[in-house]
């Protein structure tokens, strides 16, 4: 098993006025290339300290890989402090001197000296570029080690680590475990009730491990499976993915990369079907998540945020008894809004969202985290009462997600009248 050592480093991740999120996703890429994470240090732009960082991960890992202090200013220590631990020098490389000096000249700037440190590496080294910003990454094979060293600025780090992955995976060819993993997406139930629903699936199968990871209503089934042969592999995961998604039925919206968003919009576009929304409780979050895709308009209407009474009997037709007899959150109102805002709109569906998101406003008959949500279509409309626990942010997270899940299993009962 390969063993990695994680090095932060950067004075501001001492203050705690940035958090170090780099180690976190290099653990996690790590992981899923089967290395194992011994440790991990955040150091500050500090000689002593970074040294003291190299040795101890030196002696506990195999790949030792560090974020920050690649920049062209003193604070900037990592590849000296590196050449100092390993007893090598640093070169400088015409080609990266060359690449500074048009970097310079096409913004038409002169290029102060500092920078040609950036344009410095141990000998050895290979350069890797960066894509996102101007200090250059690098990684080193020496005295049985690899030294991967990355930007700090997240985004510059994480497009480098793309690069070093084939690096990494033929370094250690034959070491790195040949598992594969599939993730399943479920919305609904919670961790526990999924894993009662699973755990007998797996119980007598070997060779297949499952994971779960909750957030925000939905849960993450990482379902792994490693054998002897990667087609093996393919073959018990496919398998036990299979058994698995059998049991959970239609709580299952997507796999791997997909995202509720992401599905009620493609099973939207395929269908040539439109939405509109009318939000109270949730202030626009859906609308704002129905956004976030590029290409929304071919079914998104759009969606009237009607916070008050009267913007709910102005905008969208709720009628005033209604509001006075049930409430501005009731069951009547969820659907008089959906209802209105599919008139209005001339969309196929509207969707109302009514709720308390506290923290205040909750009584015993109507305490907060009770939401109603309304799907009105053609035929019918249909409202789901709910009742979230959680902050005002998870409240409303979790009533626009749920709107979404709503009208992605509309969208596909839909699909079973096709057939
Ligand atoms: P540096 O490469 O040290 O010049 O880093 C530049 C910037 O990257 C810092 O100011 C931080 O905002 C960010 N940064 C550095 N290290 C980390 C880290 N471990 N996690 C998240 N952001 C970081
Ligand atoms: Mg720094």
């Amino acid at each position: 098993m390969v063993k990695a050592y994680i090095i932060s480093t950067g004075t501001e991740l001492l203050l705690g006025s940035t958090l170090d999120t780099n180690s976190v996703f290099l653990s996690r890429r790590l992981n899923d290339l089967e290395i194992r994470v011994v440790g991990k240090s955040i150091v500050g732009d500090n000689q002593e300290m970074l040294a003291r960082a190299f040795q101890l991960a030196m002696a506990s890992a195999d790949l030792i890989i560090s974020t920050g202090g690649l920049g062209p200013t003193l604070d900037d220590l990592t590849k000296t402090v590196l050449c100092d631990t390993l007893g090598c020098k640093l070169e400088q490389r015409p080609e990266e001197v060359e690449r500074l000096r048009s970097f310079f000249s096409e913004r038409q700037r002169e290029m102060p000296d500092s920078n040609l440190k950036q344009a410095m590496f141990p000998e050895g080294a290979r350069v890797l570029p960066n894509q996102r910003g101007t200090a250059p990454g690098m990684y080193l094979k020496r005295e049985g080690k690899v030294f991967v060293l990355l930007p700090g600025p997240p985004h510059e780090m994480e497009a480098m680590f793309e690069d070093v992955i084939p690096l990494l995976k033929q370094e250690y060819q034959g070491l790195l475990k040949k598992s594969l993993s599939k993730t399943i997406r479920v919305f609904g139930p919670g961790e526990s009730k999924i894993e009662a629903m699973l755990k007998p699936i797996l119980q007598n199968q070997t060779g297949v491990s499952m994971a779960l990871l909750a957030q925000e209503g939905e849960v993450c089934i990482r379902v792994s499976s490693q054998q002897e042969k990667p087609e093996e592999s393919q073959v018990v995961l496919d398998e036990a993915v299979a058994a698995l998604s059998a049991r959970l039925g239609d709580y299952i919206y997507g796999y791997d990369d997909d995202t509720l968003v992401h599905v009620v919009s493609k099973l939207l576009k395929e269908k040539r079907k439109t939405v509109a929304l009318a939000e109270s409780c949730t202030g626009g979050l859906l609308s704002k998540l129905m956004t976030d895709l590029p290409g929304s308009s071919a079914f998104f209407w759009g969606g009237i945020c009607c916070y008050s009474n009267q913007a709910k009997v102005k905008l969208l037709g709720v009628s005033a008894d209604t509001l006075e007899q049930f409430g501005a959150v009731s069951k009547e109102t969820a659907q008089e809004m959906a209802r209105g805002i599919r008139l209005r709109a001339g969309t196929d569906y509207g969707i109302g969202i009514t709720g308390l998101a506290g923290p205040d406003g909750g009584s015993p008959a109507k305490p907060v985290g009770r939401v109603y949500i309304s799907l009105a279509g053609e035929k019918d409309c249909f409202v789901k009462p709910m009742h979230f626990v959680g902050s005002r942010d998870a409240i409303r997270m979790l009533a626009a997600k749920t709107a979404l899940d709503l009208l992605r299993r509309e969208l596909l009962k839909d699909n079973k009248g096709d057939e």
